[in-house]
């Protein structure tokens, strides 16, 4: 296949070209990139998909999801296993229609992403790549403790990343904040969380949102740190010196800021019936200073050259599945360049999941992980809900607003 666009940005924070081709190989990686007449000579019988006004660039990279969590469901109590894996599974193939080929599963019900990547090899479904956490780890009464595992004590936490890499995980998630100005996990435990991932191999992100946990765990040295939502300019730093990663997840704070104070609109202090949004309600005075600190700071971090991820974190019921490109919107309304915000959901994640030898950027001899939207995306991010075409290693999973997401006949 050769896929002909006006535009064509590689995914690295600065490179657009013009005019350019791609052409995918039987192997699924991206042969060559050269001009579109060269390549129809070169490849007469290939089948060519000319896009003309339009943007090619990496398939997009949503840093932090949760594909199967109950709380995103209204009547979650209703829900068994099997129906939980239907409701991941849908939820990730929606991906394909934001452009997005990669997620990383940051806490879901437990061994749900790794039954869909087993059922993905088996030729069962068709879903993004998938990289995932288990369940993730608070301490009793800790944040989201309803839906995590809780564990106290270095060796109980190192028990439980124990039996979480024994079943299969392939990161780790901890969660030491919620929304008041203490930390919940002690320093020694979050020591022992990160030596324990680390000494195995192990990736860890954490949920820190607040200080003084966003310092310990800068201090403890986690590879990623998740929201970061009151973080300063010399945490900023401090990260960008240890190569600690920053997913803002600025949509999801926002998000939750905007629901509550429509809510506060319309009913006033009117008791609200719906339990979920009576739980975010009690958040609310969290929620306005979080949207604001995104605001005011976001382009401040960035330029600290801290490796920054795009992330969305909806866990919200009636909250849109995946919406990368809106989070994206927002990095770009807060100062970086439409360029700069596709790399922060490309390279910058293929780096962080180790990789960027494999995709991440449109270059030679990487996996055709691809995505087309119309016109200029180059000067204009919201570009990004036009998505036309989607390939996930050279093959079609989208186009013109279908999935392709059918599977091969598995008795043959
Ligand atoms: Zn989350």
């Amino acid at each position: 296949m050769i896929i002909s666009t006006k535009y064509l940005i590689t995914g690295d924070g600065k490179t657009v070209l013009t005019d350019k081709a791609v052409y995918i190989g039987e192997d699924g990686k991206i042969g060559k990139i050269a001009q579109k007449e060269e390549l129809l000579k070169e490849f007469p019988q290939e089948e060519v998909k000319e896009y003309g006004d339009a943007t090619l660039l990496p398939g997009l990279m949503d840093m932090h999801a949760h594909l199967a969590y109950g709380y995103s469901q209204p009547d979650s109590f209703n829900y068994g296993s099997q129906l939980i894996m239907l409701y991941a599974l849908q939820h990730a193939q929606s991906a394909f229609e934001r452009g997005i080929t990669t997620v990383r599963d940051m806490s879901s019900a437990h061994g749900v992403c790794k039954n869909l990547k087993l059922a993905e090899k088996k030729g069962f479904v068709v879903i993004p790549r998938i990289v995932h956490t288990d369940t993730g780890i608070c301490m009793t009464g800790g944040h989201a403790w309803e839906e995590v595992e809780e564990m106290d004590g270095p060796w109980a936490i190192r028990k439980e990343i124990r039996k979480q890499v024994r079943d299969g995980a392939e990161w780790v998630k901890i969660l030491t904040t919620n929304r008041e100005p203490y930390p919940e996990f002690t320093q020694e435990e979050l020591d022992a969380a990160v030596d324990e991932c680390h000494r195995r191999g192990i990736k860890c992100g954490v949920h820190a949102g607040t200080n003084p946990g966003i310092q310990m765990c800068i201090d403890a040295g986690f590879d990623t740190i998740e929201h970061g939502t009151f973080m300063t300019l010399d945490h900023a730093k401090q990260m960008a010196e240890k190569g600690i990663a920053w997913t803002p997840t600025i949509m999801a704070y926002t998000y939750l800021y905007k629901l509550c104070k429509e809510n506060i609109e319309k009913n006033g202090d009117a008791p609200v019936s719906d339990p979920v949004m009576q739980k975010e309600m009690a958040n609310y005075e969290f929620f306005e200073p979080a949207y604001k600190a995104y605001r005011d700071h976001f382009k401040e971090f960035y330029d600290t050259g801290v490796t920054v991820l795009a992330g969305t974190d909806m866990v919200m019921y009636h909250s849109p599945l995946l919406p990368l490109p809106r989070e994206l919107q927002y990095m770009v309304e807060y100062g970086i360049t439409p360029v700069q915000a596709i790399q922060v959901a490309t390279s910058n994640p293929a780096k962080v999941l180790g990789v960027e030898k494999e995709r991440g950027l449109v270059a030679e001899g990487l996996d055709a992980d691809l995505l087309v939207v119309g016109g200029d995306l180059s000067r204009d991010i919201t570009r990004l809900k036009d998505v036309k075409f989607v390939t996930l290693g050279g093959k079609r999973v989208f186009e013109d607003g279908i999935r392709y997401v059918g599977t091969g006949n598995m008795f043959m």
